[in-house]
């Protein structure tokens, strides 16, 4: 225990939660996470308990893993978007205006959509679909008719039909060619439907952004049309006297553009561009930037992957500014700002909650029970192990690290060879372990530590066992490395002693997290509580509310987890809104094309052909039988 007594600003300050937690979440006195969905922290407002959470849950037997949804951060974060805009257009008397729109491939789950679309309707925000089943969806839950529709993807003859209805209905669907081949479809179907279609070009942009999706953008990308390509289709719609239609410039740079130049750069090209398409006579009134506005995942406010070195309202001020200025100089009007914001909307919406099922500690006590007393009647390479511990000191750890894996192998192959028992090669691995124990406690205290050791804290941290899937809920994780901040949940009251990383229990080496933050680094560990067996002991992992749900795969046939939602009331109290039990066995095993009840028909005549070989009585069939049942019907993740 450090001298003053552990606290939540200590815990706060360890795992950095006011860098990525941007006001959502905080710690309470009891040591508690809070959730501040509306991101007002004021005295009226408590805050809301996420243990305080899983213990209501628990008493109405929803049990973890289960996903939290905080509608209300959806609604706080679609007011910041356009609150900023409003701000950054005020201060720069820009005369246009900002419209955005969610891209539904972001998190399509029904009840965001629904949100979206309630809480949008007053500020008149809309929806992008990149497909058929998006479009249906858009169609179904846009309330308010100023709103933009903006329809991008490849798109066949039904897409463009159904776009065109929605027009039809009162609706804005903006229909953006993204192949030279669209444009002839397009204009043949609104004839014959007799609409005259709001049409937007999707341009390749020279400019690229740093990232993990920055090949979407750039002139390499494959999407949307070169500027040969581009001219080709105002010409194809001046020829046919609809170049009035062509209103909208549409780019996306990737998503999660961490620097805001290349942010400013796409910008300024994108306006080179919507400038062009004006002297053209296209009847141009909306500039949309596409997605990429990122989220500071890791809170270091950098241009590193997982994170950005900007905020809302700068990144709001700049895309202004350019804007303006480029209009200015062209003396055009203004065009309504247009963006598809998707991962900046949702991130902070979802929270994973899981339980801790088991701990594996790297025992450095159980190493040492091993250490020998005496070496003398051990082989050379087991005594030269012990040379190198007893002469370990912070000037030779890089020598002692090389010559431990040296005589570590060595011994290794000698036992494949049969020349030294399996207690000696138990004796070698203690020594080895205590060498590399002692190297990583050195490195901790030193300022600069040599390459091949930085990993090592990793090498030797306990595996906390988490019940819940990478896979299923953090595929990004896996996928691409991508950085979500976990941390416990309740007792920041107390010190976290344990350097862990944290597995699923997929059985896979992949389905495990070794990315934290802890104060300003990444770490390849994370500070966790010792865990006895029987503690109740609850980690998060925030911001997963983009991309992570609907990428999630079914790997060891672990399916969806339990999704609660929890609405803020306006006495400070809160709601479950609406709650969505996770998928049963029977539900992930008939996904993969099983009959579950084929398969209970088969597991009863199995158990009949025991009873009949006297294997076990009719009453075991019974509770046998039962037993299966019950698994079927049963949570594909662990339960109490
Ligand atoms: N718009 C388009 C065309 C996209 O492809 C994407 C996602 O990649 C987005 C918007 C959303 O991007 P983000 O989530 O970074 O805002």
């Amino acid at each position: 225990m450090s001298e003053r007594a552990w606290d939540r600003v200590a815990a706060k300050k360890l795992y950095a939660v006011d860098e990525w937690g941007r006001g959502f979440f905080d710690i309470s006195d009891r040591g508690e996470v809070l959730v501040f969905p509306k991101r007002e922290q004021t005295p009226d407002d408590p805050g809301i308990s996420l243990m305080e959470i899983v213990s209501g849950l628990k008493d109405r037997g929803i049990a973890a893993p289960v996903l939290l949804r905080f509608p209300d951060i959806l609604d706080a974060r679609l007011k910041a978007m356009y609150s900023a805009f409003q701000n950054a257009m005020s201060a720069f008397g820009y005369q246009g205006s900002y419209r955005g729109v969610y891209p539904i491939k972001v998190n399509q789950q029904q009840q965001v959509i629904e949100e979206i679309t309630s809480f949008g309707e007053d500020l008149g925000h809309g929806l992008e679909a990149g497909s058929k089943a998006e479009l249906l969806a858009a169609l179904t839950y846009l309330k308010n008719p100023g709103s933009l529709l903006i329809c991008n993807g490849y798109k066949d003859q039904e897409f463009i039909d159904l776009a065109l209805c929605g027009q039809k209905i009162g609706l804005y669907p903006m229909l953006v060619v993204e192949t030279p081949r669209e444009v002839s479809i397009l204009i043949e179907r609104s004839r014959a439907m007799g609409v005259r279609p709001h049409i937007g070009v999707r341009v390749k942009l020279t400019s690229k952004a740093s990232g993990y999706w920055s090949d979407t953008g750039g002139d390499r990308s494959v999407f949307g049309l070169n500027t040969a390509q581009t001219m080709r289709v105002v010409d194809q719609l001046r020829s046919v006297g609809m170049l009035d239609c062509l209103e909208l410039l549409h780019y996306h740079l990737g998503s999660q553009v961490p620097d805001i130049r290349d942010i400013r750069n796409s910008v300024l090209e994108a306006c080179r561009t919507y400038a062009g398409l004006v002297k053209e006579g296209a009847g141009m009134k909306f500039l949309d930037l596409g997605g990429g506005l990122a989220v500071d995942y890791d809170g270091s406010k950098s241009s590193a992957v997982s994170s950005a070195n900007y905020s809302l309202s700068e990144y709001c001020r700049d895309v202004v500014e350019v804007v303006q200025s480029v209009m200015d100089e062209h003396e055009i009007d203004h065009p309504v700002i247009v963006t598809e914001a998707g991962r900046a909307t949702v991130a902070f919406y979802s929270v994973l909650l899981f339980n801790v099922l088991d701990v594996s500690k790297f025992d450095e006590d159980r190493c040492a029970e091993l250490l020998p007393d005496d070496v003398e009647d051990l082989h050379t390479s087991t005594r030269n192990l012990n040379e190198v511990l007893k002469k370990l000191t912070p000037e030779t750890i890089q020598e002692s690290y090389n010559n431990a894996f040296y005589y570590r192998d060595e011994l290794r192959e000698l036992f494949k060879h049969g020349s030294i028992s399996l207690r000696e090669r138990s004796v070698a691995e203690a020594l080895f372990w205590s060498i590399i124990t002692q190297v990583a406690k050195i490195c901790r205290t030193l300022e600069y530590v040599p390459e091949p050791l930085q990993e090592l804290d990793a090498s030797i941290a306990d595996i906390y066992y988490g019940n819940f899937s990478v896979f299923q809920s953090l595929p990004d994780a896996w996928a691409i490395d991508q950085f979500f901040p976990i941390i416990p949940i309740h007792k920041h009251n107390e010190e976290p002693t344990r350097n862990a990383v944290i597995s699923d229990i997929t059985c896979d080496c992949d389905g495990r997290i070794d990315q934290f933050k802890i104060e300003q680094e990444i770490t390849s560990t994370l500070r966790l509580h010792d865990w006895k067996p029987g503690d109740a002991y609850f980690l998060g992992a925030f911001l997963v509310g983009a991309y992570q749900e609907t990428l999630g795969d079914l790997h060891n046939l672990l399916g969806d987890t339990n999704v609660v939602s929890i609405r803020l009331d306006d006495d400070g109290s809160y709601t479950l809104t609406s709650e969505i039990e996770g998928d049963s066995v029977s539900d992930v095993l008939s996904y993969v094309e099983y009959d579950p009840r084929a398969m209970i028909r088969t597991f009863r005549e199995k158990a009949e052909a025991a009873v009949r070989s006297k294997l076990i009585t009719s009453k075991e069939r019974k509770s046998l039988i039962s037993l299966f049942e019950v698994g079927m019907r049963g949570y594909t993740y662990h339960e109490d």
